[in-house]
């Protein structure tokens, strides 16, 4: 745990393929808090083969975003587990100024809120090779899910944005650089005190 947080709370934003989960994981074995991953547990969702879980296999493959009502309700139990509350790393959520609102309120409840917002920065040309040269090919990797989920995050995508850049929050990263540069930039700018 970095001086001068009595729990950590992180959320990564960024355009698919940007290196999101892969950040999230160092900085969950770094401070040792949860990475919660909404793409992760829709598809433990899918696993289970439950009738729920057919109708999130059906956006997932499209690239489509899951209906707000599940992906909300998942993340707000997951939140709410003992090992949260010293701090963790979201990431895949929110994906939209609504999801970010609705995040707020309930750390709000908790009387918790959010210390940092990363926005991994890259552009579309660099997603799309990434997606290429990926070795373990998912089923929503497939080319036109993988522009659906661009389209999506486009669409959606500023106005999350706006969201945590008016609350001062927001910390944009440039994401086409390597893993280990990427994640010493995040961890400096945890450690280092706002407004210092
Ligand atoms: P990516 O890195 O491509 O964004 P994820 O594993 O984060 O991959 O998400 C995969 C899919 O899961 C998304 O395309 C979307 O269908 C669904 N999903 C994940 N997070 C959310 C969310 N917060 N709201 C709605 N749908 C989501």
């Amino acid at each position: 745990m970095s001086p001068g947080f009595s729990s950590l709370n992180l959320v990564l934003l960024g355009p698919p393929g940007s290196g999101r989960s892969t950040q999230a994981a160092l900085l969950a074995e770094r401070y040792r808090i949860p990475h919660i991953s909404t793409g992760d547990m829709l598809r433990d969702e899918i696993n289970k083969g439950t009738t729920r879980g057919l109708e999130v296999e059906e956006a997932l493959n499209k690239g489509e975003l899951v209906n707000n009502t599940v992906v909300t309700g998942l993340v707000l139990q997951r939140l709410d587990a003992e090992d949260c509350t010293r701090g963790f790393v979201l990431e895949g959520f929110p994906r939209s100024a609504e999801q970010a609102a609705v995040l707020d309120g309930v750390l709000a409840e908790l009387g918790r809120g959010i210390e940092r917002v990363f926005l991994l920065e890259l552009s579309d040309d660099e997603i799309v090779r990434r997606h290429d040269n990926r070795q373990v090919r998912r089923e929503d990797d497939r080319e036109e899910a993988v522009r659906e989920r661009l389209r999506v995050y486009h669409a959606e995508g500023p106005a999350l944005i706006d969201y945590y850049r008016k609350r001062g929050q927001l910390v944009p990263v440039n994401g086409s650089r390597g893993v280990d540069e990427v994640s010493d930039v995040i961890r400096q700018a945890i450690e280092t005190p706002v407004g210092v």
